[in-house]
């Protein structure tokens, strides 16, 4: 080895010793770690719940999703101190889903309650995930002809009124004198209740399973009319809201002997049926549900009694809790409960399908994005256009995906010409209430994937 060779090896070796140096200037590559199942779970309901449910920054004080799994809480300071009122763990899910579907209302919630940060036991683990409804089988070949058969499809009429004096209660009617002399006058409910009907029959014929949550007018989910249940029912349930406290003697008095029928009806009748409502579609456990209203005009507010020029359909899904709405624990498991049933997505899905067919079905368009709407824009959270997520009454209570259909505006003057066509009362099912129930008959087919002719895009 001559000096010239000593000089390289030297070089080389230098070099070596300069790459074999571990520094600051040579940071070794990181791996990226790939994240954990529980952390992209986290991840992705974490963004399901923002995306649908979270429609006020405030909220997030109440719940955390992380790598253990989803929690709720009853204050900021129990956040803070991590003490959950429930926590289910990711493992959970499942059977947590089940105890859900299975247990009635009141049952879900004290389980929910009892539950905070404990483990389910293997054994509740495997009881849980049992306990799924039992599905008949199809037969095989069966969806040939009867592409919807073993799926259950909800269907809630809004309203009951079948009549004005009826409507006038629950303040869901139109009445307008044209400039040409025509009366109008005809009401939602008698509207929901036909459009449900045929919808119910047309959906049969594709070998689906359908349950209306009522089918007579003037009636509700119980079977009672407004006027039986304030005779036999209103005077024990007023006795009781006294005696618990709700009332003072002076106002139950008040109330069974002077109150107008409109605040009876919205303050005693409405909310127990939104509940009977409710439960009667949980009972059934639905794979879909399909919640019909029309809307009116937002300017001017009811009663919708002078005509108006514009026309829009929208449509809502479950979701956008406002501020202060999850303050009660009541509230808090509806949240929990619709991030573990895992229907938002679903929802939102079929919403958009229902507004499509609205679009091309009835030649409307949907509300523009731009509205001065006050409910769309700061009660709802914008899904896409003419799809929002809102937290109703009765769409926060049910266990299936959903969409809640708020089709063209009654008052709109050609429109309210062609609604008034149809009075069921005198078995008259008008042409245009044929089609709404057409454009929710196709969206109902499309979300099960059956192809139909001439499909909305
Ligand atoms: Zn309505």
């Amino acid at each position: 080895m001559n000096s010239k060779h000593l000089r390289w090896v030297f070089v080389w070796a230098g070099l070596a010793w300069g790459l074999a140096q571990p520094g600051p200037a040579q940071p070794k590559p990181a791996k990226p770690k790939p994240p954990s199942p529980q952390a992209q779970l986290a991840k992705q309901y974490l963004a399901t719940a923002r995306r649908y449910l979270v429609r006020q920054a405030e909220l997030e004080h109440y719940f955390r999703i992380d790598e253990r799994g989803i929690a709720t809480f009853a204050s900021f300071a129990d956040k803070k101190k991590n003490e959950p009122e429930c926590l289910v763990y990711w493992n959970e899910l499942a059977s947590f889903k089940n105890a859900l579907l299975n247990l009635p209302r009141p049952g879900a919630i004290e389980y929910y309650l009892e539950k905070k940060s404990r483990k389910f036991t293997a054994q509740e683990i495997k009881e849980l995930k049992a306990a799924g409804r039992e599905r008949t089988p199809v037969p095989k070949g069966a969806r040939a002809d009867r592409p919807l058969q073993g799926y259950r499809i909800a269907i809630d009429p809004g309203h009951i009124a079948g009549d004005i004096e009826m409507a006038k209660i629950e303040q869901r009617f139109v009445i307008l004198d044209l400039d040409d002399g025509t009366k109008i006058s005809f009401c939602e409910g008698d509207l929901n209740l036909g459009t449900a009907q045929v919808l119910k029959e047309k959906l049969e014929k594709l070998g689906a399973d359908v349950l209306l949550t009522r089918n007579r007018p003037n009636t509700g989910a119980r079977g009672l009319t407004y006027q039986s249940w304030k005779k036999t029912e209103l005077p024990a349930l007023l006795r009781a809201a006294q005696k618990s406290g709700k009332l003072t003697a002076a106002q139950q008095t008040h109330l069974l002997t002077k109150a107008p029928d409109a605040q009876l009806y919205e303050a005693y009748f409405l909310p127990e049926d939104l509940q009977a409502r409710a439960r009667v579609i949980n009972a059934y456990q639905p794979d879909l549900t399909v919640i019909i209203h029309y809307n009116g005009s937002p300017f001017p507010r009811r009663p919708w009694n002078k005509p108006v020029s514009s026309n829009y359909n929208m449509v809502f899904m479950p979701g956008a809790f406002l501020a202060g709405e999850l303050a009660s624990s009541e509230a808090r498991f509806d949240f929990l409960r619709m991030l573990v049933l895992g229907n938002l997505e679903g929802s939102a899905q079929f919403a958009k399908l229902v507004l499509q067919e609205f679009t091309q079905r009835l030649q409307v368009p949907p509300v523009p994005v731009k509205n001065r709407v006050f409910y769309l824009n700061f009660n709802s959270i914008f899904v896409s256009q003419g799809v929002y997520a809102r937290n109703l009454g009765l769409s926060r209570l049910v266990n299936s995906p959903l969409c809640y259909g708020e089709s063209l505006y009654q008052d709109h003057e050609a429109e309210a010409r062609l609604l008034n066509l149809h009075q069921g009362a005198k078995k008259q099912t008008s042409p245009r209430v044929r089609q709404v129930a057409d454009a929710y008959y196709r969206a109902v087919a499309r979300y099960f994937k059956v192809e139909m002719e001439g499909q909305a895009k």
